[in-house]
Order: C-alpha cells, then sequence, then structure tokens
C-alpha cells in the first residue's frame, strides 16, 4: 500500500500542469510563439490578461486581451484579483488569478506572455514556474519587426528599443534565453525546455 502511495506520488509530479512564462522586449515575436506554443501542446491555455489600453484593431475582447477601464483595473488590483500586475508603456496589465486556477484545476499548462516586471512577481508567488526569456537576434532586427507589425508610430518604436535595454538586463535572472531567429526553431527549443521541465523532480 505505502508503495503504491509512493509511485503515484512520482507519477503525479509528473503530470503535473507547468506555468510557462515568456518574456522578451517588445516585437521579439513572444505573442506570435505563445499561440503557437498553446497549439502544439495538448492541455495548455494562453494566459488572457486583463489590460487597461485600447484594443488595437483586429483584436478580440476575450481572445487576446480582456479590456477594461483602468477605474475597474484598480479595482481588480483593491480586490487581489490579480496574481501580478505592472504598468507597461504607461498603461496596466495583469494576470487575473481565478483564469491561472481554473486551468490549473482543469490540468492544463498555462502559458503567459508578460514583461519583465510580471515575470518577478510570478517567480517570487509561484517559485515552481518556468521562466524563458525571447531574445530578438539584433536590435535592427527588432527595429524590423516593430515596423513590420505596423502596430506603433514612430515615437511609440522608439520607446520600445528604449526599454528593450532595460529589459535585456533582466534576462539573467530567467530560467532559460532562447534567441528567435527562425520562429520554428525557436518554438522546438521551448518545447524541448517544456519536455526537460515534466520530468524535472520538485
Ligand atoms: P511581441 O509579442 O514580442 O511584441 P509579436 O509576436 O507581436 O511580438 O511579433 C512581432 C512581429 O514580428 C510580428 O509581425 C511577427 O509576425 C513577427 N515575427 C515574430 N517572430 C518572427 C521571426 N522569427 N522572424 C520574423 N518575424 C517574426
Ligand atoms: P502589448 O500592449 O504590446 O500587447 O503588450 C505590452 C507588454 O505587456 C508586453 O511586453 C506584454 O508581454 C506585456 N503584458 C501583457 N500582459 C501582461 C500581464 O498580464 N502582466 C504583465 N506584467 N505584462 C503583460
Amino acid at each position: 500500500m505505502k508503495e503504491e502511495k509512493v509511485f503515484n506520488t512520482l507519477k503525479e509530479n509528473m503530470r503535473r500542469p507547468l506555468l510557462i512564462v515568456v518574456s522578451a522586449p517588445s516585437g521579439t515575436g513572444k505573442t506570435t510563439l505563445c499561440r503557437m506554443l498553446v497549439e502544439r501542446l495538448e492541455n495548455a491555455d494562453f494566459s488572457v490578461s486583463v489590460t487597461s489600453r485600447d484594443p488595437r484593431p483586429g483584436e478580440v475582447q476575450g481572445r487576446d486581451y480582456l479590456f477594461v477601464s483602468e477605474e475597474e483595473f484598480r479595482e481588480k488590483i483593491d480586490s487581489g484579483g490579480f496574481l501580478e500586475w505592472a504598468v507597461v508603456h504607461d498603461r496596466y496589465y495583469g494576470t487575473s488569478k481565478d483564469f491561472v486556477r481554473e486551468s490549473l484545476g482543469r490540468g492544463n499548462h498555462v502559458v503567459f506572455d508578460i514583461d519583465v516586471q510580471g515575470g518577478m512577481r510570478i517567480r517570487e508567488n509561484q517559485p515552481e514556474a518556468v521562466l524563458i526569456f525571447l531574445l530578438p537576434p539584433s536590435m535592427e532586427e527588432l527595429r524590423r519587426r516593430l515596423v513590420g507589425r505596423n502596430q506603433d508610430g514612430e515615437d511609440e518604436i522608439e520607446k520600445r528599443i528604449g526599454n528593450s535595454y532595460r529589459e535585456m538586463r533582466r534576462a539573467l535572472d530567467y530560467d532559460y534565453l532562447v534567441e528567435n531567429r527562425d520562429l520554428d526553431e525557436a518554438l522546438e527549443m521551448i518545447l524541448s525546455i517544456i519536455t526537460a521541465e515534466k520530468c524535472r523532480v520538485r
């Protein structure tokens, strides 16, 4: 009986859903990769964040973000509804505790597309989380991707490039560094990290 319990505990360890945090300077490709990752993993949810920023053309409420007013965001902070939250590019962004709890309850991995402040908060609250930092191949390529994405004006792009150096300084606090030169290669690298993490004894 006792032996069976030991065996079951070990099996549970291997089946445990993971919290996978992906951070990167804006424009590196983390949203693109996180979406691909969720598609490839059988049981994973993309953590839909709450934000006070306006939706961009093509963005869908509930799929890309939960768009709320600044007032609603602050109320959720006051009621302790966030696992972490941060101000990024002058707007509020946060991870809803309920969303994460429900995903984990279904036995699903949760993939977080969040900035470095958020990554560090998740590390404090959930030390078992796996933190992956995505690097752009070069600053020239990062700029090309920001321009190509066609979402930000010139000033906004300069602000994002400026922020990216600050963000990259924090990359050494992460568990893994993955370069996003080629999307498919980066995805395979992240999948192999996850395979290894599933086998890690915690
Ligand atoms: P982030 O979420 O990091 O801000 P996005 O996922 O929005 O970045 O990607 C920024 C732009 O770069 C998008 O237009 C995306 O299609 C493009 N992109 C992402 N990864 C690559 C890659 N490996 N090679 C070329 N373009 C990429
Ligand atoms: P964007 O406005 O371009 O979608 O996102 C801006 C930044 O906010 C990105 O770095 C993105 O990863 C980050 N972000 C998105 N959701 C969250 C969140 O819930 N928490 C934190 N800390 N950052 C987030």
